[in-house]
C-alpha cells in the first residue's frame, strides 16, 4: 500500500509498517460494540483480524487481543 504523505519514509520506517504491531487495545462504543484500536494510528478497526490497518498500513498482530 502505498501513502501520499510528505514524510521521508526511511528503510526503518518502511521495515517497522511491515513487522506487525500487537493489537492490544479496544474501544468500545455506546452500543457496546467493541472495537480494536490501531496501535500505531490509533483509529479503532472495523474487522477484527485483518491483517493490515486500513489507514496507515501497519501489519497488524492479533495474538495478544481479546480473551
Ligand atoms: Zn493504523
Amino acid at each position: 500500500m502505498r501513502h501520499k504523505t510528505e514524510e521521508i519514509i526511511t528503510p526503518e520506517i518502511a521495515l517497522s509498517y511491515r513487522l506487525s504491531m500487537m493489537v492490544t487495545e479496544s474501544f468500545v462504543c455506546a452500543e457496546g460494540y467493541e472495537y480494536p484500536v490501531c496501535p500505531r494510528c490509533g483509529i479503532t478497526l472495523e474487522r477484527e483480524y485483518q491483517a493490515y490497518c486500513d489507514r496507515c498500513g501497519q501489519a497488524l498482530d492479533w495474538k495478544k487481543y481479546g480473551r
